[in-house]
C-alpha cells in the first residue's frame, strides 16, 4: 500500500532500531539508569551524553543545550510555557507567535494567554502560508517574552526564514523558538546562523522511533522548567533518562543529516512528479508557496474541487493509498484545519501528499493511478460517496 504521510510519521531508519535494540537490551542485559554511578549506569549515561553530543553537532549547537524529549510536542511546551515563565520573572508577559504552528506551540500560548494572563499577538501567514518576519518582528514589543515562528509548516510545507528573524531578535530580549519538527527531513538547520534561542525536533519526523524528540534550549536564557523531580539535564527535564530512544533519537539525527543531500532532491522529484500528474486534473490546486526554494521537498498540499475532504482520505485508504486531509499528526479528528483557515482556503477538499526515506518512484506512480481513479470515481457520485 502507497504510504503518502510521511510528514505524520516516517518509518525508524536501521541505525535508530540497531541503537533501539543495542540500549534496550544490553549485552548483559542491564541498561543502568543513566544517573547512578556504578558501571551499568555509566554506560546508559555514556549512550545519552554521545546521542546529546551527536545531535548538538549536527544542530550546530553546544551538547549542553540539548534536552531529550518524548518528542515535538513536549519540546514546544517545555520552550513556549518555560520561556515564558522566566521572562514573567521580569515583568514580561508578551508572546508573538505565528497563526499557522502546529498545536503544540499554539495551544500552549493559547493556554498561556487564557490561563496565566499572558497577552499573545497571533501573526497571520501571507496567502502562500509562509510568515513575513516584517510582520513578525513589527509586532515585538519591549515587553515580548517569547516569539515562535516554525521553521516549515506541517501542512503546506512553507518554509520560513527564521534566520532573518533571529538577527534582527539578537540584541533584543525576546527569547526566540522555531518548531522545526517538519525541516530537519530536509533542510540542514543550524542554531547559530538562525540565532534562535529554542528549537523543537520529534525523531519520528525524521527515522527515529516514536516517543522521542529534542528540545535546543540555549544556556544562559533563563527557563522554568515544566516538570520537577530528579533534577536531570540541568533541572530543565526531570526523570530518569531514556538511554535507549536518546540513542535511538542520535542515530536518527545523524543517519537524515547524512542521508539530506541525497533525500531532498529525490523526494523534490517526486513531490513534482506528483504534482504534475494531479494539478493536471481538472479543479485541482496547489496550496502553499509556488517557488520550490520556499516549500519542503517532501511536502504536495492540493485542494480539490467537487470531492469532500473526509470522503477522499477514507477512499483513498479503501483503495489502498495512505495519505493525509490535512494535518493528520494531531487528533485524527477531521475538523477544519486552522493553517488553512490562516491562508484563506476552505470548502474543498484538502489532501497533503508527503514522501519520505522509504517512498520509491513505483510507489509514487501507483498511488497516482488510484488518486486519480479516486477523484474521478468520488465526482462521479456527486464527490461525497463511498467508492
Ligand atoms: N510540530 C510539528 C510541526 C509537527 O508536525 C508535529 C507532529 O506531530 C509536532 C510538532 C508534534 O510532534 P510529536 O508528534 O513528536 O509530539
Amino acid at each position: 500500500m502507497p504510504y503518502l504521510d510521511h510528514a505524520a510519521s516516517t518509518p525508524p531508519r536501521p541505525e535508530a532500531l540497531a541503537a533501539l535494540d543495542r540500549w534496550l537490551r544490553a549485552d548483559d542485559g542491564v541498561v543502568g539508569n543513566a544517573s547512578s554511578a556504578h558501571a551499568a549506569g555509566r554506560r546508559a549515561r555514556a549512550a545519552v551524553e554521545e546521542a546529546r553530543e551527536v545531535v548538538a553537532e549536527r544542530l550546530g549547537a553546544a551538547p549542553h543545550d540539548i534536552v531529550f524529549t518524548s518528542g515535538g510536542t513536549e519540546a514546544d511546551n517545555l520552550a513556549l510555557k518555560g520561556l515564558a515563565w522566566a521572562a514573567a520573572e521580569q515583568g514580561r508577559r508578551h508572546l508573538v507567535v505565528s497563526a499557522v504552528e502546529h498545536p503544540a506551540v499554539r495551544d500552549a500560548a493559547a493556554w498561556l494567554c487564557d490561563a496565566q494572563g499572558f497577552e499573545v499577538t497571533w501573526v497571520q501567514p501571507q496567502s502562500d502560508g509562509r510568515v513575513d518576519p516584517e510582520a513578525v518582528l513589527a509586532a515585538v514589543r519591549p515587553d515580548t517574552a517569547v516569539v515562535s515562528v516554525m521553521a516549515a509548516n506541517n501542512e503546506l510545507g512553507a518554509v520560513n526564514d527564521v534566520a532573518a528573524i533571529g538577527a534582527a531578535l539578537a540584541d533584543g530580549p525576546a527569547a526566540l523558538h522555531t518548531d522545526a519538527v517538519q525541516a530537519f527531513k530536509t533542510l540542514p538547520l543550524d542554531v547559530a546562523a538562525m540565532r534562535c534561542d529554542a528549537l523543537a525536533l520529534s525523531a519520528h519526523k525524521f527515522g527515529g522511533p516514536h516517543g522521542v524528540g529534542v528540545a535546543h534550549l540555549r544556556r544562559g536564557v533563563p527557563i522554568v522548567p515544566l516538570s520537577h523531580g530528579g533534577g536531570q539535564d540541568r533541572g530543565v527535564r526531570s526523570g530518569t533518562f531514556a538511554a535507549a530512544l536518546d540513542a535511538a533519537c542520535g542515530a536518527a539525527v545523524a543517519a537524515s543529516d547524512d542521508a539530506r543531500e541525497e533525500l531532498a532532491p529525490r523526494l523534490r522529484g517526486m513531490t513534482d512528479r506528483m504534482a504534475k500528474v494531479l494539478l493536471d486534473l481538472d479543479g485541482v490546486r496547489r496550496n502553499g508557496p509556488s517557488d520550490p526554494t520556499h516549500r519542503l521537498a517532501s511536502h504536495l498540499h492540493l485542494s480539490i474541487d467537487g470531492v469532500d475532504g473526509e470522503a477522499l482520505t477514507f477512499a483513498l485508504d479503501r483503495a489502498g493509498v495512505q495519505a493525509s486531509a490535512g494535518a493528520a499528526c494531531s487528533s485524527g479528528a477531521n475538523k477544519a484545519s486552522h493553517v488553512l483557515d490562516a491562508v484563506g482556503i476552505d470548502g474543498d477538499a484538502a489532501l497533503r501528499l508527503s514522501v519520505g526515506w522509504t517512498t520509491t518512484d513505483d510507489e509514487v506512480e501507483r498511488a497516482l493511478d488510484v488518486i486519480t481513479d479516486v477523484i474521478a470515481d468520488l465526482r462521479a457520485v456527486g464527490g461525497g460517496g463511498v467508492v
